[in-house]
């Protein structure tokens, strides 16, 4: 924390005089707000939050209430016959996300499937990916790697036998340091690599929100002979994301958080394309595992096509997929490219006023402060205090909606498409009106 020569008390009044300069900011820079469903907080008290928590559940776009119907209206109308007749028919629904999906994070379409949900995924992708041999046994990952994620490892560790304990391998960052560098992982697989298995590390942290380089980490590991996976959960739809030319060999993503799908909606998957058609890489199949041409042939024994839609197993929920087409149909017409320029302009703007917030108080911004090492998210560590009681203050307080992971952080994400300049400055003057000042 940088030393304070602020005046105690002045904080919210300097906040007062900043609410006209974040509103000329969405005058010039407007986003696409309009196209989102923004809720009230606080029971109402609020008519719009400043809602902060995209990277936890994204927000309704209005389009996809009227698309969901349209294909429940289908069913209604067609029955079984929907399969074929549809406007949308089912059978081939998949296959509009995919173009949309592959372009989001850098893929080919032949390398993407929208299918499941992300841990569901990650141990589909394991069953193909994760065959520890000899020596090579290890899997590695971050110390604070989402809790799901490591469950899921330490699983697949026992259920190829092994003990979890000494199987996963959790990279910490150095002492004093809040995230990894990217030579802590480059490092560890230059000297212990003939170890390690698998490397699954997030691309973006759901704690930090730091972003890892996953160019130079997939490189390194894959050289270390390793197979290299990425939960994308929060990267997908926040960071640009070029996953076929980085080599990576496989990754997993929700649909929920930055891809605004709705409440645990369906994840997607990407296989490198040197992967596919491999039919020595085991892998679980169900009758959507074989060629869709021959598939109501009903033959006995599989016919995988050589594309990702062999990792597919069984037949998916139609409406779950109006959402996600919906919502990547939307990231298509904006483009990543764009959506990232506005995202480093909130972000950069939320940071000098957390800055100006920050000095005075216990509260430290743990994110890295490089732009080319984050997305969207910024994680506020408490120095005092419960970041859950501090949350739920600023929502009923100042109708401003971000989440805490206990016990310290609070996050904070200015979503590109939908979030605004004037969001950003009530949280920054939630805070200074709630967390008291330190005297020095
Ligand atoms: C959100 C998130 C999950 C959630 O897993 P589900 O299978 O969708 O419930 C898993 N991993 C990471 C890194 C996440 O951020």
């Amino acid at each position: 924390m940088s030393g304070n020569d602020t005046d105690p008390g002045t904080g919210p009044r300097r906040f007062a005089s900043g609410e006209a300069e974040a509103h000329r900011l969405d005058a010039a820079d407007p986003g696409h707000r309009h196209l989102f469903h923004v809720p009230p907080a606080d029971g109402g008290r609020y008519p719009e939050a400043a809602y902060l928590a995209g990277n936890s559940l994204g927000l309704q776009p209005r389009a996809t209430r009227t698309e969901l119907l349209a294909d429940l209206d289908a069913w209604r109308r067609l029955g079984v016959e929907g399969h074929l007749e549809a406007d949308r028919p089912w059978l081939p629904y998949h296959e509009l996300l995919t173009g949309p999906a592959a372009r989001l994070v850098g893929a080919r379409p032949t390398e993407v499937v929208v299918m499941n949900s992300l841990t569901v995924n990650l141990h589909l992708l394991m069953v193909s990916f994760y065959r520890p041999a000899g020596r090579r046994t290890r899997i590695l990952i971050e110390d604070s790697a989402f809790p799901s994620d490591s469950y899921a490892v330490r699983s697949q560790a026992r259920f190829h036998g092994l003990d979890p304990d000494t199987t996963v391998v959790r990279l910490t960052p150095r002492p004093g340091e809040d995230t990894l560098r990217t030579s802590d992982v480059t490092d560890f697989l230059a000297a212990e690599g003939d170890t390690v298995a698998l490397v699954l590390l997030g691309g973006v942290n759901y704690l930090t929100g730091e972003l890892m380089d996953i160019p130079t980490i997939t490189a390194a590991g894959r050289a270390a002979g390793a197979v290299v996976g990425w939960d994308l959960a929060h990267a997908a739809g926040n960071v640009p994301l070029s996953l076929h030319d980085w080599d990576v060999d496989f990754a997993a993503w929700c649909s929920y958080k930055y891809l605004n799908s709705g409440p645990g909606a369906l994840a997607a998957v990407f296989v490198h394309d040197r992967h596919l058609g491999d039919p020595t890489l085991p892998r679980f199949e169900g009758w959507w595992s074989t060629e869709a041409a021959t598939r109501f042939e009903m033959p006995p024994v599989s016919r995988p096509p050589a594309t990702v839609e062999a990792w597919q197993i069984s037949n998916p929920p139609i409406f779950a997929m109006g959402p996600v087409r919906t919502s990547l149909e939307l990231f298509d017409a904006v483009g990543m490219p764009a959506l990232r320029e506005r995202s480093r302009r909130l972000t950069g703007y939320l940071e000098r006023l957390l800055d100006e917030v920050t000095a005075s108080r216990p509260l430290t911004v743990v994110t890295p402060r490089d732009p080319d090492r984050r997305g969207c998210q910024l994680s506020v560590r408490l120095g005092a205090g419960s970041a859950a009681d501090l949350t739920k203050r600023l929502r009923h307080e100042h109708g401003v909606v971000a989440d805490a992971r206990e016990p310290d952080v609070v996050r904070f994400a200015p979503v590109p498409l939908y979030s605004t300049y004037h969001d950003c400055w009530r949280v920054a003057d939630a805070l200074a009106a709630t967390v008291t000042e330190e005297r020095r």
